[in-house]
């Protein structure tokens, strides 16, 4: 049988650049976004022949904010995926959007477009917090854009906040999660600022005009969000999410449980039958590549690649600690006809020794362990790389 197959809708455009961010978002290019629409729509057209036969059980459309593009754009894109493959009746089709920037009809516009699950950046819920993190809208705006997404009838309604802002005490995190909780989200995703490199935050951070959160306190900030969600009743189901019941992303698990996913958009990463793939990332660049290379699949290809086993064994390993509830290691002996404990056994039980990875009839990261998910997942590719070196 077919694998079922999920889709990644890359949407470029933003208002504003946010100092921090190193995601393929653009601001001022609004002049691009009809040509891009269209570009969108001739790349499902040209890959049609891989979404044929496969039963496509969900659509993310992430940026960038994909809110920052008309309704009708989004409903041309999914009515193409439709017309081209063959969309589950219940597919989750989840799209990202900003608060403050779409009003009352936008939203119905996009519920009307097939859209069923709404993920807003509400990212905090103080005022100045939002202004260091370039974020052009105000806690009042995400309370508001929380409401009108339930008035207009979506089944499912998150929240990302972000946490370990520059000397952001335990009292202000805690008040912005406890807003988050007061407005009943079906899901929060919390994640860490880091400073990543060629940002306007890095240079400043280089400067010395910021000073970066220390990692300990980071990681009290994770634990008391770890708590006070699971007071409010969410189930964490991986590292940065959490849900109440059966409102989990199933877009996103299917990249941690080495699904098959095509990209579609600038930028856009995908994984099909284990070779992963990634457009042109520029709009303009992906705008052309798709009008040259049109109507051969994947016509905005930049570059692909078959990843090796060590490396393929690794990212199923990392991905996969990913999920609170980890995994049976006979998954991972049928996906890559070795058993675990053979690839890595030694190194498998020196984590559990310290205490951060639970064996057993599923693998799992402990409470500890979760926030050392890098050194766990570095420690397993080292251990493979260098049993590959003694046996050359
Ligand atoms: S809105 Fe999101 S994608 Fe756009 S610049 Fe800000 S952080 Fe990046």
């Amino acid at each position: 049988m077919t694998p079922p197959l999920a889709v990644y809708v890359h949407i470029p455009f933003c208002t504003v650049k946010c100092g921090y961010c190193d995601f393929n978002a653009y601001s001022g290019m609004d002049n691009l976004k009809e040509a891009y629409g269209a570009a969108l729509l001739a790349e499902v057209h040209a890959d049609t022949p891989l979404l044929t036969g496969r039963t496509i059980t969900s659509i993310g459309f992430g940026g960038g904010t994909p809110g920052e593009v008309p309704a009708s754009h989004i409903r041309a894109v999914i009515s193409a995926i439709r017309d081209n493959g063959s969309l589950a009746p219940h597919a989750e089709v989840t799209l990202e959007a900003n608060p403050g920037t779409l009003d009352g009809p936008a939203f119905e516009a996009l519920r009307a477009a097939g859209v069923t699950r709404l993920s807003l950046g509400a990212q905090s819920f103080h005022a100045d917090e939002l202004r260091f993190l370039d974020r052009i809208h105000s806690p009042e705006a995400t309370a508001a854009a929380v409401q009108t997404a339930r008035t207009v009838g979506f089944e499912s309604v998150g929240l990302d906040l972000i946490y370990g802002l520059p000397g952001q005490p335990l009292e202000a995190w805690t008040a912005s999660l406890n807003a988050a909780i007061r407005l009943s989200p079906d899901h929060i995703s919390i994640y860490a600022l880091t400073v990543e490199e060629g940002t306007p935050l890095a240079r400043r951070v280089r400067k010395g005009e910021i000073v970066p959160l220390d990692p300990d306190a980071v990681a009290d900030l994770y634990e008391a969000a770890t708590g006070l969600l699971g007071e409010a009743g969410y189930l964490q189901y991986e590292l940065s999410n959490w849900a109440r019941l059966g409102h989990h992303s199933r877009h996103n698990l299917v990249y941690w449980t080495d699904g098959d996913y095509l990209a579609i958009g600038a930028g856009a990463h995908g994984y099909l039958d284990g070779e992963r793939y990634e457009n042109a990332a520029h709009p303009r660049d992906y705008i052309a590549a798709v009008e040259r290379g049109a109507p051969a699949p994947r016509p905005a290809l930049a570059s692909a690649y078959r990843p090796d086993p060590v490396t393929a064994m690794a990212d199923w390993f990392s991905l996969r600690l990913r999920l609170v509830e980890g995994f049976e290691p006979p998954e991972f002996a049928d996906r890559f006809g070795v058993p675990l404990e053979d690839v890595a056994g030694p190194c498998l039980d020196e984590c559990a020794a310290a205490g951060v990875l639970e064996l057993g009839p599923r693998v799992r990261l402990t409470r500890a362990g979760r926030l050392l998910h890098g050194e766990v997942s570095a420690r397993f590719l080292a251990h493979l790389q260098n049993a590959r070196a003694h046996t050359r």
